[in-house]
């Protein structure tokens, strides 16, 4: 079993771009263009007609907010491991073929990484993958990994998976 990784992507282009732009991702009833992004999916929607119903509000301002899932990672389905050349695109040729720019974060929660990446106008590609940050609880004193978020202080908003207490703190490395 893959691990899942949930993206959000802010994708800006004009309208007609954006709406060739999301036929390449795979709705419920799967694949629908030869070339697609490796294993990048939007669940609840039949297919990208139905998607783009829903989203002509955002398409129309020429940005639109693409949520979703790739197995293991944005990295390996985008950009290397997957796309093949034949069926599977990258990220980066595609938004160069429809002149479309994105930034886009992921969270992985059982490896425990983040993943920023960001291709602009020329295809120009740039990536980064964060690790989780280690958080011990206040309580029974086991560590856990979240992500890393805005959260700089001890207030995060998780439950420790062991006692149920929500107060940790930062493990400093
Ligand atoms: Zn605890």
């Amino acid at each position: 079993m893959p691990n899942n990784c949930f993206f959000d992507i802010e994708a800006k282009g004009k309208p007609k771009d954006l709406k060739r732009f999301l036929k390449h991702f795979i709705y419920d009833n799967g694949v629908e263009r030869k070339t697609y992004l490796a294993r990048t999916f939007i669940d609840g929607y039949t297919n990208s007609k139905e998607y783009i119903i829903d989203k002509i509000g955002e398409i129309e301002k020429e940005e639109v907010f693409i949520s979703g899932w790739c197995a293991w990672s944005c990295w390996s389905c985008w950009i290397e491991g997957y796309p093949n050349k034949k069926e599977c695109i990258t990220m980066g040729d595609l938004c160069k073929k429809y002149v479309i720019e994105i930034n886009a974060k992921s969270e992985e929660g059982l490896m425990g990484f983040e993943e920023e990446l960001a291709v602009s106008k020329d295809g120009y590609l740039t990536y980064e993958e964060i690790d989780f940050v280690e958080w011990k609880c206040k309580k029974c004193g086991v560590i856990q990994n979240f992500p890393k978020g805005h959260r700089e202080d001890d207030s995060i908003n998780e439950i420790c998976g062991e006692c149920g207490e929500n107060k940790f703190e930062r493990v400093e490395k």
